[in-house]
């Protein structure tokens, strides 16, 4: 096994660092009482490259791998887990299904203006009453011709409303046992399509997030993601990727916990020294800092399966589990070694705390994990 990060993966990833400590990091606490998606630090982002990392450099991309990606997702993570999760989403599961599944005139009309930074991509699978159980989803997309017209209510969309376009799942054969759901590329601006307000959020507050509503929306065959009916498989394989993402974004954000934790014990006093001299709140630190580059293996081994072509589901649902859950137990333990000063917006961790819980919710819940988990480990070849 080989630990090391190559030149390149090293050079990417603190060239984002950079960028994150001078633009974000100053910023994100304010971002976030506010709920507002900071435009202005976004289109810095797509001059980057970083909307189109995985896309080739013919498409415009970065031409990045899998593990470059997710560590410039750490990255972004630990400074701001909202301005994390748009990257996420454009790249894993808006830019990589259709590299995977779109036909080279649709890679040129949609990767081509995301990967150079016109606008984000989005995900909408989960409605309101489907989320884990993908296949029970209901908005239909009836075809007519050359069009398909779909209609429906599409929930918890990530950058619903400031996307350029979106990759929408329906029903073509609701009657069909296999093989019901087809996907789509829509854009934004097409009629009938109408985006809800953004949610009121506890955590990853400037990341708006939209319930969309198709209403007699007519999308061309030509915008079709694959062949009829594979939607479900274009859904599960993006979601897979998007994984190793989401367990990267857990991991930036206890590491900006661990940050914070170890300046705060040198600085505060209680019974005349400083807390980071008392061995009950060093054992805490060390839980942290090892949990953390546990986590941080169990993402780059699911990006490496991933980049060398190797089955990576059961990976990417291990380092998502494992990842999700310890950022929550890393901020919980930040905001105590915090004191009182933990509960309050004056210190990041407070924000941290908040933005950790949504990790072990969304791209699967940890319960959705633990299944995926358990059909290798229970298989005769596991
Ligand atoms: C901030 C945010 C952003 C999101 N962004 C997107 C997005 O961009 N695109 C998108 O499509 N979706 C998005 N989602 C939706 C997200 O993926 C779903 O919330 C998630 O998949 C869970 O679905 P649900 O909320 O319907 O919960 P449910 O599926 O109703 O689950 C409720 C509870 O039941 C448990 N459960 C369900 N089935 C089982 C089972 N078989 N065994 C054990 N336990 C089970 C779940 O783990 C959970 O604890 C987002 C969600 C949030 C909160």
């Amino acid at each position: 096994v080989n630990w090391d990060l190559n030149e390149d993966q090293r050079m990417v990833r603190d060239m984002v660092r950079e960028f994150v400590d001078a633009e974000i990091v100053p910023h994100a606490g304010e971002w976030d009482q506010e709920a507002r998606f900071p435009e202005e630090v976004f289109r810095e982002l797509g001059e980057l490259g970083l909307f189109g990392m995985n896309v080739p450099e013919e498409y415009g991309g970065a031409g990045l791998d899998g593990i470059s990606s997710c560590l410039v997702l750490e990255e972004l993570a630990r400074g701001d887990a909202s301005t994390c999760v748009a990257i996420s989403v454009t790249n894993s599961v808006f830019c990589a299904p259709i590299l995977m599944y779109g036909t080279e005139e649709q890679k040129q009309r949609w990767l081509v203006p995301c990967a150079s930074g016109e606008w984000l991509g989005a995900f909408s699978l989960s409605e309101p009453d489907v989320g884990s159980d993908a296949g029970a989803l209901r908005a239909v997309a009836e075809r007519h011709g050359d069009e398909y017209v779909l209609n429906g209510s599409k929930a918890w969309v990530t950058s619903g409303e400031v996307c350029g376009a979106l990759v929408v799942f329906a029903l073509t054969d609701p009657e069909a046992k296999r093989g019901r759901i087809s996907g789509f590329i829509v854009p934004r601006d097409t009629e009938g399509v109408v985006v809800i307000p953004k949610e009121h959020k506890m955590g990853i507050r400037s990341s708006p997030t939209n319930q969309i509503s198709f209403e007699d929306c007519r999308v061309p065959v030509s915008q079709r993601l694959g062949a009829e009916g594979q939607g479900l498989e274009i859904a599960l394989r993006s979601l897979d990727g998007g994984r190793a993402g989401i367990a990267a974004q857990a991991v930036g954000i206890a590491q900006a916990a661990l940050e914070a934790s170890l300046g705060y014990v040198q600085e505060r006093e209680a019974f005349g020294r400083p807390i980071g001299l008392f061995e009950g709140l060093q054992g805490r630190l060390v839980q942290m800092a090892a949990e953390i580059r546990a986590a941080r293996c169990l993402y780059l081994r699911a990006a490496a399966l991933r980049a060398s072509g190797q089955p990576d589901t059961t990976a990417a649902s291990e380092a998502k589990l494992f990842a999700s859950e310890m950022a929550n137990r890393a901020t919980y333990e930040a905001v105590q070694i915090h004191g009182g000063y933990g509960y309050v917006a004056d210190y990041p961790v407070e924000r941290l705390y908040r933005d950790a819980r949504v990790t072990t919710i969304y791209e699967g819940t940890s319960e959705i994990q633990r299944l995926v988990i358990a059909r290798t480990l229970l298989s005769p070849d596991a």
